[in-house]
């Protein structure tokens, strides 16, 4: 039984596990590589033969983990690609909106390209096209957690809930090798405990090898405080004093969160009733598959729904759709929030609220989720007093927040708890997804602290597992 390291290797995007047991031959993700070093990747050809796999398992619809399977099915592979049913429906948004990006992307590029007369270091066509996300999306097939799931000769999978994002999933695969039943735990990105919407991760008592994720591996959260009375007093002040309160979202989990969280405070009475904008297609589709999925609710938004509250829903909450109606919010007067997407405001109809709410003081923008350095997002968030939005320089008046403690993965010390769940040494611990330093001092903790064998993978690392 042979495991090749694929991609988050040292690194923290471009999830690809390659296990070849006894002929049969799975592939565990089939993510984007992300960081701007490591770009170059997403376009190599792969190194396996895409056509021979049996089958590629996805743990959950994060472009990291699943953003290269069309460029797979454009390479040979024929299916099937198992994951859970609300990862498949979100795999679906995220990828047509993923093509929607690299065909603006590579007309931008041709364009620059043009009037410099040079040409590029990537190609100008798109990695991939809406057709042949078409041709991926038919190959998903969606499975329930905790029913297992045959991929071939002696070999079957399970899924169990992540608790990282809605549909997210670990993965148990079984694998007749030599005549030895041999057990693999792929972590996928392990959740945060006590998160909102989803459950918590699944922990497992038994595995010959296991793959986590390390990309909090030295980082704890921090006490997370109070989201939920943080974000109730951040938007009581604003709407107070008459002025909007303009949020940046990620489509996917971030937005179903703060809709989740302004419900609960506009319910309790701790809000006005202002309207509340979501103003973006995409949040709005992806939204309406967690209403759909409600059946993976943690506990709490079950009582919700079972007191006749939509978790995800209440008096007041705007779906945006078309661009007249995003338009419309800017001409509207007096107190409103708004939830628009980019998440670092690097594009989107987010850039378009901000020009017309950050120079008035009475406004606040917040931040609820991670800025990367140069985004527009980050320059606001340091305190520039002055930022480009559109070509020209807006000042910056309103008020900027930000409420920390939203991430969707695991820190140090969770972690640590997932591996406690174990109740013997697997044969090898590998740590995968993090940054090259981050792996590196978990893995000797883990080393020192519970006497494992623990090792960082090197990518297109090959491992003979025993
Ligand atoms: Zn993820």
């Amino acid at each position: 039984m042979k495991l090749q390291f694929l991609g988050a290797a040292r690194q923290v995007t471009g999830s690809q596990y390659h296990l070849t047991a006894d002929g049969v031959r799975v592939l565990v993700d089939c993510g984007m590589f992300q960081e701007r070093a490591f770009l170059a990747r997403n376009w190599e050809p792969s190194p396996i033969r895409p056509e021979k796999l049996d089958a590629v398992l996805v743990t959950h619809a994060h472009l990291d983990h699943c953003g290269l399977l069309p460029k797979l099915v454009a390479e040979g592979f024929r299916g099937p690609i198992y994951t859970t049913g609300a990862s498949a429906d979100l795999v679906g948004v995220l990828l047509r909106d993923s093509a929607k990006i690299q065909a603006e992307d590579a007309a931008f590029k041709r364009k620059r390209h043009r009037k410099e007369r040079r040409k590029g270091k990537y190609p100008v066509r798109p990695l991939y096209t809406l057709k042949e996300v078409g041709h991926t999306l038919r190959l998903l097939e969606p499975v329930g957690y905790d029913e297992p799931v045959a991929i071939g000769d002696g070999v079957s999978a399970v899924f169990r809930d992540a608790g990282h994002i809605l549909g997210s999933a670990m993965i148990e695969l079984a694998a007749d090798d030599g005549g030895r039943r041999r057990r693999l735990v792929f972590s996928g990105d392990v959740g945060q405990w006590d998160k909102p919407l989803v459950r918590d991760p699944s922990l497992f008592a038994e595995g010959d090898y296991v793959v986590m994720e390390s990309t909090y591996g030295t980082r704890e959260h921090g006490p997370r405080g109070d989201i939920e009375s943080r974000l109730g007093e951040i938007a009581g002040r604003t709407l107070d004093r008459g002025g909007k309160l303009v949020v940046p979202i990620f489509a996917i989990e971030r937005a179903q969160e703060l809709i989740y969280h302004l419900g609960r405070l506009v319910d309790a009475g701790h809000l006005p009733r202002v309207p509340v904008f979501l103003d973006s297609p995409m949040a709005i589709e992806v939204t309406e598959v967690f209403r759909r999925h409600r059946d993976l609710f943690d506990a709490e938004a079950q009582a919700m729904l079972a007191n006749h509250n939509s978790p995800l829903g209440f008096p007041g909450l705007v779906m945006v759709e078309s661009t007249e109606e995003s338009k419309g919010i800017n001409s509207l007067k007096g107190p409103a929030v708004i939830l628009a997407t980019s998440g670092m405001c690097t594009a989107g109809r987010i850039k378009h609220h901000l020009v017309h709410t950050i120079s008035d003081a009475e406004n606040t923008i917040l931040f609820v989720g991670y800025q990367a350095h140069g985004t527009l997002g980050r320059q606001i968030l340091e305190g520039n007093p002055k930022v480009r939005i559109h070509g020209r320089l807006r000042e910056v008046r309103a008020a900027v927040e930000r409420i920390e403690g939203f991430s969707g993965h695991a820190d140090r010390t969770a972690l640590l708890r997932w591996l406690g769940g174990f109740q013997q040494a697997p044969e090898q611990l590998f740590l995968t997804h993090g940054e090259e330093d981050s792996s590196l001092t978990l893995a000797r903790q883990v080393r020192d602290e519970l006497g494992w064998k623990v090792s960082v993978p090197e990518y297109r690392e090959a491992v003979e597992l025993v």
